[in-house]
């Protein structure tokens, strides 16, 4: 038996199991149990049924021989009988007068005295003499002529026949007086009570056929009427003779085994038919029959109960298991499994139980691992943001803030770097240590990823939450001593309150990591998020999703702001900004989009299509003989790609422009990031013949001693300085003494941001060498500037104002 069990989920597939397994069961012993049964009946009663009828065989042929052996005394009796009166003397003398009357008398006398039925004297002639009965009778009776001829051979003769209506066993012998003169028949009747004397003593039923003219006479039998009839139709079919077989008959209803036997030979015998009832013999047999079948059926029925039993004490306790398995399945582990069986099931029980405990340990720690964080053990972002859902509900309903805090170790990646991962771990797990330490038990501090932290205060507003920060960070943040380094983090932390800054737990996160963001690029320790940061870090998110798009479905375009030469007023030089169309956001300054995709790692490919869209604008003005080099921005990141001086000269290489017509400016603080690495990539730029230029000098940090290392050609002094120069002297100062310094050292100086002819005139007495501003042009599309350079009046408007 196979047991399949099938993980359907539902209890019902468990309960058709056993029951189907419980049925095959229980069908099998019943099976079993009643073929056994079955053979036994048919065989006893089959075997039962044979010796039956073989005893009534049996029976029925003694009884022929005692029905033999009856007739043949009676035969004997007869002739001693008929011997004595023949012999006797006063019947011989009444035999001689041949008086009828007389010999009449005698007769009936002496049958009398002997028990004879009938007597009758015969004379040699064959003539009736006298007799008992009619003489006429007897005259009819053929029998007796061969009764007297069989005299002949012997002393007497012996025979049955038919008197008239009733069959006789008749006895003749001679009558010497002395001659033989006579013969005298002397006969028994053989009527119901010799039948009933045979039946007495054998228990058999006998008839007495005329076995001629049958019909014509009424039998002598024991049989009821009804069944004699119906023998009487049957009796041409006997079989006769005295080796004849036994056969079965049917008589109203009842069955008889048959024997025939002849009493006399001829053609007209005196049949006797000896009956047994089958029926009756097998009467007892066919209680006992039902008696059987009663206790097959009762066997059976037992068998039945049994096997159910049977079938339910070994399915229950597998219903159990299947169930106990399928409830281990759904993960309900704490109910055991009770099998109290000692056998192979209550072993698997006990094995079902071990195992469940194995799977509720092993599913512990699984789900501890699913929420934890290996490292140091605190939740994970799952367990971290399942906790925030769980304080915010508690928080709606008792009407509470809750502080979402996101926290990020500074440079975190240097110290992994410069110290490896192992220190990193420590730094992290000390963290962890530190906060969990310091901050309450309800409160929930998890680790998000890297060195990303994330703190839940219940019960506590952005002011507060501040407050509690800025504490904490200062004894987390403390130094430590690491195998005699001594290790300090700094710790970046935004926060966003529920429900002011959001009310749901997505949100949440999110303004607080924004948060976090602006504490790192203000360098405060805590910001709390301010509204309508969010919406501008969406804009972000699709400005960084979008430059591909933008650069494949030609967004971006390059518009151009000449630069001018202050002495002479001559134009070829012209800075290239780029402009965004956002097919979304409309126009969006380069200021705002520059820096997020900088940031987000992308600007190479913005890079490499301006530097793309400005050579080739170089080649189609030098086709039109407008020449002019054409200055491209570069952004911090562009300097650390070490294939960035291939690509320009490929560039420039494949639209055949030289490198003289290409400028490439370089913010001041792009260059102070990383100035070694900056100043190789820069090298060989300048080698190819690439005029560099320092943008927006002024802004960052780098004195005039470190520009000296640096392969540039030109400063270009920021245009906060420039704007207002006629009115400010602290600006007129140092844009003088820079343009002063920067022509020492052998540098050009660009003034950008030149708005006013005052500002122009200022820049010409300290001998700046170009211009670029409003007041000479605003940046112009390719065909706008190309116009505007071919009208010289326009083009030299400024110029000639100035002088
Ligand atoms: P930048 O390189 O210093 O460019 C000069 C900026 O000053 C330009 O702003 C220009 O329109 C503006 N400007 C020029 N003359 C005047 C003036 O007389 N008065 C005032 N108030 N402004 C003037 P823009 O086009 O908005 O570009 C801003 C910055 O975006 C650029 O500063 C540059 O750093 C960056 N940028 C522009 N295009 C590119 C680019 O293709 N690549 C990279 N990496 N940066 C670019
Ligand atoms: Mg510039
Ligand atoms: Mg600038």
């Amino acid at each position: 038996v196979t047991v399949r069990v099938e993980a359907t989920g539902e209890t019902g597939a468990g309960v058709e199991l056993t029951f189907s397994f419980r049925n095959k069961l229980v069908a099998l012993l019943i099976v079993v149990v009643g073929v056994a049964q079955l053979t036994t009946l048919i065989a006893v009663l089959l075997t039962t049924q044979r010796s039956v009828r073989q005893t009534v065989g049996e029976e029925l042929r003694v009884a022929e021989s005692v029905f033999e052996r009856l007739l043949s005394t009676r035969f004997l009796q007869l002739t001693n009988s008929v011997q004595v009166l023949a012999a006797d003397f006063g019947f011989k003398q009444a035999a001689a007068t041949e008086d009828a009357p007389t010999i009449r008398s005698v007769l009936e006398n002496h049958a009398s005295r002997v028990d004879a039925d009938v007597a009758f004297l015969v004379s040699l002639s064959g003539s009736i003499v006298a007799s008992t009965i009619d003489p006429q009778i007897v005259d009819a009776a053929t029998e007796v002529s061969a009764m007297l001829s069989a005299m002949q051979q012997g002393d007497h003769a012996a025979g049955a026949m038919y008197l008239g209506q009733r069959p006789y066993q008749i006895v003749a012998v001679p009558v010497f007086a002395p001659n033989r003169l006579a013969s005298l028949f002397m006969g028994f009747a053989i009527d119901d009570v010799l039948a009933r004397e045979f039946e007495s003593v054998t228990g058999l039923d006998v008839t007495f056929f005329d076995g001629g003219v049958a019909a014509e006479r009424h039998p002598v039998s024991t049989l009821a009427g009804s069944q004699r009839e119906a023998l009487a139709a049957l009796l041409e079919t006997l079989p006769r003779g005295d080796d004849a077989r036994s056969v079965e008959l049917e008589l109203d209803g009842e069955r008889f085994l048959t024997a025939t036997r002849s009493l006399t030979p001829g053609s007209a015998p005196v049949l006797a038919v000896l009956q047994k009832s089958l029926s009756v013999a097998l009467e007892p047999y066919y209680q006992q029959q039902w008696q059987l079948v009663g206790v097959f059926a009762l066997t059976l029925a037992l068998a039945l109960a049994a096997a159910v039993a049977l079938a339910r004490g070994i399915t229950e306790p597998i219903r159990r298991l299947a169930e106990a398995a399928m409830r281990i399945g759904e993960g309900n582990y704490d109910r055991r499994v009770t099998v109290t069986a000692r056998d192979e099931i209550g072993r698997l029980g006990a094995t079902l139980n071990t195992m469940q405990d194995e799977i509720a340990e092993r599913e512990k720690r699984i789900v501890h691992q699913a929420h934890h964080d290996d490292l140091t053990g605190l939740p994970n972002r799952w367990l971290a943001r399942d906790r925030l859902d769980n304080a915010l509900r508690r928080a709606a309903r008792y009407d509470k803030p809750v502080c979402v805090v996101m926290m990020d170790l500074d440079r975190f990646k240097q110290i992994n770097d410069s110290l490896g991962h192992h220190v990193g771990d420590v730094v992290l797990k000390e963290t962890a240590r530190r906060l969990v330490a310091r901050l309450r038990r309800s409160d929930t501090v998890a680790r998000l990823g890297g060195d990303e932290f994330f703190v839940i205060l219940e019960r506590a507003d952005a002011e507060s939450g501040m407050r509690l920060l800025k504490h904490l960070l200062e004894t987390v943040t403390a130094a430590y001593d690491l195998d005699g380094i001594q290790v300090s983090v700094d710790i970046s932390a935004g926060i966003a309150e529920f429900p002011a800054h959001g009310d749901n737990a997505t949100t949440l996160l999110r303004r607080a990591e924004i948060a976090m963001y602006d504490a790192k690029g203000s360098h405060a320790k805590v910001v709390v998020y301010e509204p309508g940061r969010d919406e501008g870090h969406f804009r972000q998110l699709a400005i960084v999703g979008d430059l591909r798009n933008a650069v494949a479905d030609n967004q971006f375009e390059l518009h151009y702001q000449p630069k001018a030469d202050i002495a002479t007023g001559r134009i070829d030089h012209a800075e290239a900004l780029i402009r965004w169309h956002h097919p979304r956001f409309g126009f969006i300054p380069p200021d705002e989009f520059i820096p997020v995709i900088e940031q987000s790692g992308n600007i190479m490919l913005m890079t490499e299509w301006v530097l793309k869209t400005a050579i080739r604008q170089c080649r189609a003005w030098q086709a039109k003989s407008i020449d002019v080099c054409v200055a491209v921005n570069l952004s911090t990141r562009d300097l650390l790609d070490e294939h960035l001086p291939e690509i320009i000269l490929r560039h420039l290489d494949e639209n055949d422009v030289s490198p003289a017509r290409l400028q490439l400016e370089i913010t001041e603080s792009a260059l102070m990031r990383d100035p070694k690495y900056s100043l190789e990539v820069l090298s060989r730029l300048r080698d190819a013949g690439i005029r560099l230029s320092i943008d927006d000098f002024g802004t960052g940090y780098s004195s005039l001693a470190q520009l000296k290392r640096l392969p540039v050609h030109e400063l270009k002094i920021d245009k906060s300085f420039i704007l207002h120069l006629s009115r400010d002297t602290e600006d007129a100062v140092i844009v003088h003494s820079t343009i002063e310094l920067a022509h020492t050292m052998g540098l050009e100086v660009v003034a950008e941001g030149v708005e006013t002819r005052d500002g122009l005139k200022l820049l010409q007495e300290y001998r700046c060498d170009q211009a670029q501003g409003y007041l000479i042009s605003k940046p112009l599309a390719a065909g706008a500037f190309a116009e505007w350079m071919s009208a010289s009046d326009k083009r030299n408007a400024w110029f000639q104002d100035a002088a």
